[in-house]
C-alpha cells in the first residue's frame, strides 16, 4: 500500500506520556492492557481526570443564570472553554455550539438546516463510507421532506470517487455531509477539495470530524467548512460532550434545535423570542463539567503538539501495516493512500468476533463488527472487520505483541 514511511523516530516522549494515562497500567487476564480501541473512545490523561475533580470540588454551579460567586466562576470557565475550542479550530467563539457529541451535532444540523432549507425533491449528498450517525439523520430528514439521499461511491481501496462526486453536485443539492476520516477504513478524505467543489455551486458542506479531531490539526477557515463536528470522548475528554462548529452566516440563519431554558430571549404565552447563536442551540443546562474539561484535554494535546501526535501515529500505522501484510490469509480493508492511524482487517474463514475474543484473552482491546458502517460492510461483502486503532500513547512494542497474539489466535481458529 502507498503509505510513505517517515524516518522520524522518538517524536514524542512515550515513556512520560504513558505515565499520564493511569488506565494504561491495567492488567487484563494477567497481561498488561494493550488498548487499540481508540477510534471507539480514547483514554483520559491525569490532567483531564484532575480537571473533572477540580470542577466538582471548586466550581460546580449552573451557568448563565446566577449572580453568585460559583455561578459566575462556572460561567466564566464555560465560556473560556468555548474560546479555547474556537481558537483550536480557528473559529470564533459564537461559532462553537456545545452538543452531546458528533451524533447530536449532525442531528442538530439535519434538523435545523433541514427545517430552513430542504424541501421536496432536494438532494443531500453523503458518502458510502459514512458512520450511521452521518447517514440516518439525513435519511430521516429526507423522509420528512421527501428529499433524496445521494451517495458518493468509493473504490476498492476505500477512496471517494471524486469524478462521480463532481457529477452528483447539482442545483438540487442542498448539502454535502461527509466524514473527514473514516472510522472503518482510516481513509483521510480530501476535505478541502470536497468543499471547494461544492462551494463552486454554492452548496454548503458538513464534515464529520469524529475521527479527525483527535489526530489532525483542524483549521475550519482554511478548510472553509460550513459545519464541522467532533466528540469529546474520542479527543481525550469525557463522554457526553461534543462540538458543532457552524459558520456564523449559517448559525444566524438556522431556527432553534430544542426548546427550553438558555435558548430564549423572552417567553410569553403568546410568543417566544430566541437567543442568538450559539446559546440558541443549547437548550437546558449544558454539560458544564465536560465542556470545561474538553478545553483542558485540548490544551493537553496541544502541549504534545498535533503534528507530533500525527507523526508518531503515522509511524505506528506504517509499522503495523507492514507486519499485518505478512500474515497469510489476512486482508486489510481500506488501503487508501492517505490514511489515519487505524487498520481494519478480515482473515479468511475466521469470524472477526472470534479473533477479538482471543485477543482480549491476551490483554488486547480491539473492536470487531461493522463499526456502525453497515453499508460499507455490504460494499465489501463481509460481516465485519477487526479494527486496531492507535493513539499517540501506543508503542511499537505493543504492535509486536499484538501481531504475535494475532498469529496465535489465527492458529487456534484455523
Ligand atoms: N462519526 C464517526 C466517523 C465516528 O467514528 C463516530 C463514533 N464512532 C461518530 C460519528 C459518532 O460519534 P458519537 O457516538 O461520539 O456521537
Amino acid at each position: 500500500m502507498g503509505i510513505p514511511a517517515t524516518k522520524a523516530k522518538n517524536i514524542i516522549d512515550l515513556e512520560s506520556i504513558r505515565k499520564d494515562f493511569p488506565i494504561l497500567q491495567t492488567m487484563v487476564h494477567g497481561q498488561p492492557l494493550i488498548y487499540f480501541d481508540n477510534a471507539a473512545t480514547s483514554q483520559k490523561p491525569e490532567e483531564v481526570l484532575k480537571a473533572i475533580r477540580e470542577y466538582y470540588t471548586e466550581t460546580n454551579s449552573n451557568v448563565h443564570r446566577g449572580i453568585h460567586y460559583l455561578s459566575n466562576k462556572a460561567t466564566t470557565q464555560f465560556e473560556e472553554a468555548r474560546k479555547t475550542i474556537a481558537a483550536h479550530l480557528n473559529a470564533a467563539p459564537e461559532e462553537i455550539v456545545f452538543t452531546r457529541g458528533t451524533t447530536e451535532a449532525i442531528n442538530l444540523v439535519a434538523s435545523c438546516y433541514g427545517e430552513a432549507f430542504v424541501k421536496k425533491g432536494d438532494e443531500i449528498i453523503v458518502s458510502a463510507m459514512e458512520h450511521h450517525s452521518n447517514i440516518v439523520p439525513w435519511q430521516m430528514l429526507c423522509e420528512r421532506r421527501k428529499a433524496v439521499l445521494k451517495v458518493i461511491p468509493i473504490n476498492r481501496e476505500g477512496e471517494l470517487k471524486m469524478e462521480e462526486y463532481k457529477k452528483m453536485l447539482s442545483p438540487k443539492t442542498r448539502l454535502v455531509a461527509v466524514t473527514h476520516v473514516s472510522n472503518t477504513l482510516g481513509t483521510i478524505n480530501p476535505a478541502e477539495e470536497i468543499i471547494a467543489l461544492a462551494h463552486d455551486k454554492d452548496i454548503p458542506v458538513l464534515l464529520d470530524g469524529a475521527q479527525a479531531a483527535p489526530h489532525l490539526s483542524i483549521d475550519v477557515k482554511k478548510l472553509d467548512a460550513d459545519f464541522y463536528c467532533f466528540s469529546g470522548h474520542k479527543t481525550y475528554a469525557p463522554t457526553g460532550i461534543g462540538i458543532l462548529y457552524g459558520k456564523k452566516e449559517w448559525l444566524t440563519q438556522l431556527p432553534p434545535y430544542q426548546g427550553g431554558g438558555e435558548m430564549i430571549k423572552e417567553v410569553t404565552f403568546e410568543k417566544t423570542t430566541y437567543n442568538e447563536s450559539p446559546l440558541r442551540f443549547e437548550a437546558g443546562t449544558p454539560n458544564i463539567e465536560a465542556s470545561i474539561v474538553l478545553a483542558q484535554a485540548i490544551n493537553y494535546i496541544n502541549k504534545i503538539g498535533l503534528e507530533n501526535i500525527a507523526a508518531h501515529e503515522h509511524e505506528l500505522l506504517v509499522y503495523a501495516t507492514g507486519k499485518l501484510q505478512e500474515i497469510k490469509g489476512l486482508q486489510i480493508i481500506g488501503t487508501a493512500k492517505n490514511k489515519g492511524s487505524l487498520i481494519s482487517f478480515a482473515v479468511d474463514g475466521i469470524h472477526p468476533t472470534d479473533i477479538g475474543m482471543l485477543l482480549d484473552q491476551q490483554g488486547i482491546a480491539v473492536r470487531t463488527g461493522h463499526h456502525c458502517t453497515q453499508p460499507l460492510m455490504n460494499f465489501y461483502r463481509i460481516p465485519g472487520t477487526v479494527r486496531a486503532s492507535f493513539a499517540f500513547y501506543n508503542t511499537f512494542g505493543e504492535i509486536d505483541f499484538f501481531v504475535k497474539a494475532l498469529n496465535k489466535a489465527i492458529g487456534m481458529l484455523k
